[in-house]
């Protein structure tokens, strides 16, 4: 992994996006892996493809990737239209529905706008479903040691932009050598 310069005042540097986070990092996760009974809408969330999204995202220059948290409005990437449903199930709208067709619609767009907005609550539910809650290190469970949401690609390089395939869970200690290995902190 190489470090890409850090581009102070995202919105003034009218940088691609895409020149900054890896596609590998925007890329949906692996079909074949998707655990087996799990909600419909969490599994919506991870078979859902999002370079549309990205791109649209692109597009606006809405998003600062260099930083973990982004303040969007949910009509920013879930554009308004009338008559299907607004999450692009292809449901009709009907009676008094305006943007989405059913509670599932409702619960999808919600993972996927926590998604983009770095929301780190959303962000482990969605990893702890997909891939169990343990660090990808040393393997120590919940129990055993404090869970940290890692950003694969880090925030600091431009990854705080990043799909699911950007975040992984690491326990504290293993988080702070994956850190200083990242930014070439030498060990104490
Ligand atoms: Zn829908
Ligand atoms: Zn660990």
């Amino acid at each position: 992994m190489k470090p890409i310069k850090t581009v102070k005042g995202w919105k003034k540097s009218k940088r691609s996006l895409f020149k900054v986070i890896p596609l590998k990092y925007r890329k949906a996760l692996p079909k074949g892996k998707i655990p087996k009974n799990i909600k419909p809408e969490l599994r919506r969330v991870f078979e859902y493809n999002p370079s549309q999204l990205y791109k649209l995202i692109n597009e606006k220059r809405i998003r600062n990737p260099y930083i973990r948290r982004q303040s969007i409005n949910m009509t920013s990437i879930f554009p308004k239209k009338k008559t299907y449903c607004n999450c692009g199930c292809g449901k009709k709208l009907t009676g008094k529905q305006r943007r989405w067709a059913s509670k599932e619609c409702i619960k999808f767009v919600g993972l996927i706008y926590g998604i983009v907005a770095g929301d780190s609550q959303v962000l482990r539910y969605l990893i702890g479903s997909y891939y169990g809650y343990y660090c990808v290190d040393c393997k120590c469970n919940q129990f055993k040691c404090t869970l940290e949401l890692d950003h694969i690609f880090p925030v600091k390089w431009g990854g705080g932009i990043g799909w699911l395939s950007n975040y992984s869970f690491l326990c504290t200690s293993c988080h702070r050598e994956k850190t200083n290995k990242d930014f070439g902190f030498s060990k104490k």
